[in-house]
């Protein structure tokens, strides 16, 4: 069993093996998968590296950051296909998983898939069916705050202490608390906002560019201009990643044959970002008020997620938290390590102590009810939360309700989560039809139980009080109940897309690149950049690995001088 970190922009892939977890490199060596989607010109699917190159010069052809729509019907179209959201991660998965297999030399069955703590219902069930429409058995999602917490170790530690998961990604914010005690670990409470991450500090430097050139490049919107848009991303992303190390980042681009320059310093990006620094500090409060534990009580901050590298957010966090946080671990690998951990936990490894792992119910669940005013009239639609946000699962919580008519036959529960007062504002989940012997208004009294436990599952039970007569009602959920045929079919389908051989991903990664560089640079660069691809092509047309290995290394070394290491 492996452990997957899905993550908005990288996926990575670890194992539970000798006594550890260990990260598995996928065909190009690297430990991190962009989590990106591609088509090239004769149909064939491209997932990862390759991918994420080609999404400079073919934004329409490319698909990233998927994961943010996890759980709604949104269509992405690649030429003649069109994907949901969770059949986009399932080619993520389906690579992972070739690569693991390859690594491992033996057949991949099942997996841990981590979900950001924020996830709701529709957004666990589509990554679940992810994991299946990539051949996985999903065997648990974990939380990926509490799949950091276990990469730290932070379950062997003995005394009893609390600890902050900071973890700021691609597209995702997640702050969690967790409590240690006796081996136990339990995530007291865990807040976030699921629109925040390096995207948005990207979208800052790609604005900055804009207030300078954007009339003169006649920019309009993304949408229009996507791939003057990808451009600026790419500058940015580069210049973002330069002023995590140096005082100053270049950004330049080339757009209809003229060349444009842009420097930034890091005092200027962290001035840019005074908006987005201040928007990390309302879900730490948030989490630390449903917790109740006080700022002096955390023993440690540790920092997860690529964004957390930036110098300024780490000084945010310093600033917010009066003391520096722990960054023993590469923020970007700590997840997928923790899940690997969790792996080796299921799989009893003598090597780990036995650790219980409780989470929390990141949403309320409850149902709607009925409400009279003070003036007597009565409104309908209004949210009776039963077990509340961030309880610690398994729980069982009941609330008792009454009718509200005379003869009433039956009680119907929509049951819902969410956090707003108006129930169908929430997200429904199902609905329960009780029949009840017809009295006057409020003579009958029912309760309501739900039971929640670990892997998400919702069980509701209803009992008449006045005849005692019990019944536990299986909620109608749809997504559930999707047929499996539906899913197996989708699975063929997915199956029967040509994807691009793993075992060619170098090249074609390189060759993307070089293709990328060839669009950007003019002048002496262009042609050297020329010169390079046909030597390179030469090379692999001789259909010999060794040579084209050797050539391959060589382009690459030529485009790092021409335009710094590539990144993930
Ligand atoms: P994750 O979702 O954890 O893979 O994080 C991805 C995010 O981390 C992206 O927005 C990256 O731009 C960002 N990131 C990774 N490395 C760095 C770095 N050295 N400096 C700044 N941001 C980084």
């Amino acid at each position: 069993m492996i452990g997957i970190d899905l993550g908005t922009t990288n996926t990575a892939i670890a194992v539970w093996r000798d006594g550890g977890p260990q990260l598995i490199p996928n065909s190009l060596g690297q430990v991190l998968t962009p989590s990106a989607v591609g088509i090239d010109d004769d149909g064939q699917l491209l997932v990862g590296m390759t991918a994420r190159e080609r999404q400079v010069t073919h934004p329409h052809l490319t698909a990233t950051a998927f994961k943010r729509y996890m759980g709604t019907n949104r269509v992405t179209r690649l030429g003649e296909r069109e994907f949901l959201p969770e059949e986009l991660s399932a080619l993520v998965l389906a690579r992972v998983k070739a690569d693991a297999e390859h690594y491992l030399k033996a057949p991949v069955n099942s997996a841990i898939i981590t979900v950001p703590a924020y996830f709701n219902d529709k957004q666990r069930k589509a990554t679940r069916r992810a994991g299946e429409l990539a051949g996985l058995t999903v065997d648990r999602l974990i939380n990926e705050p509490t799949a950091a917490a276990l990469a730290y170790g932070i379950h062997r530690r003995q005394d009893e202490t609390r600890y902050l998961v900071f973890d700021l990604g691609g597209g995702t914010f997640d702050v969690s608390i967790l409590e240690i005690f006796e081996g136990v670990i339990e995530v007291r409470a865990s807040t976030g906002d699921s629109y925040l991450g390096g995207e948005d500090f990207n979208e800052v430097l790609i604005q900055d560019m804009l207030r300078q050139f954007g009339a003169s490049w006649g920019f309009t919107s993304r949408e229009k201009d996507p791939l003057l848009y990808e451009l600026l991303r790419d500058q940015a992303e580069r210049a973002r990643r330069e002023l995590s190390m140096s005082p100053e980042a270049k950004m330049t681009v080339t757009w209809k044959d003229e060349h444009f320059e842009h420097a930034v310093t890091a005092d200027h990006f962290e001035s840019l970002c005074q908006k987005i620094l201040t928007r990390l500090r309302d879900p730490v409060v948030r989490a630390l008020r449903d917790s109740n534990v006080d700022l002096d009580q955390l023993k440690e901050v540790v920092l997860v997620g690529g964004a957390t590298r930036m110098p300024i957010v780490r000084r945010a966090v310093t600033r917010m938290f009066g003391r520096f946080p722990a960054t023993d671990l590469n923020p970007d690998e700590a997840v997928a390590l923790g899940a690997a951990i969790q792996a080796g936990l299921k799989a009893r490894d003598a090597a780990l102590k036995e650790v219980v792992l409780t989470d929390v119910c990141p949403y309320s669940l409850g149902v709607d009810t009925g409400e009279r005013r003070p003036d007597g009239t009565f409104r309908t639609d209004v949210f009776a939360p039963i077990i509340e946000r961030n309880t610690v699962i398994p729980a069982s919580r009941e609330k008792h309700f009454a009718t509200i008519q005379d003869g009433q036959q039956k009680i119907v529960f929509k049951i819902y989560q969410g956090e707003s007062r108006i129930a169908s504002e929430n997200i429904y989940l199902g609905t329960i039809e009780m029949p009840v012997p017809p009295r006057r208004a409020r003579e009958v009294g029912v309760t309501c139980r739900f039971t929640y436990d670990i892997n998400g599952l919702l069980e509701v039970d209803v009992e008449v009080s006045n005849t005692k007569e019990r019944q536990q009602l299986v909620i109608f959920d749809r997504e559930n109940a999707e047929p499996g045929l539906d899913l197996e079919k989708r699975r063929k389908e997915l199956a029967a897309l040509k994807v691009h051989p793993r075992d060619r991903d170098a090249n074609r990664a390189a060759l993307a690149r070089a293709a990328r560089c060839f669009e950007h640079f003019l002048g002496e660069k262009r042609e050297e950049v020329r010169r390079q691809i046909s030597t390179f092509e030469a090379a692999l047309d001789t259909q010999d690995s060794v040579t084209a290995d050797h050539a391959r290394a060589h382009l690459l070394t030529a485009l790092d001088a021409l335009e710094g290491q590539s990144f993930l």
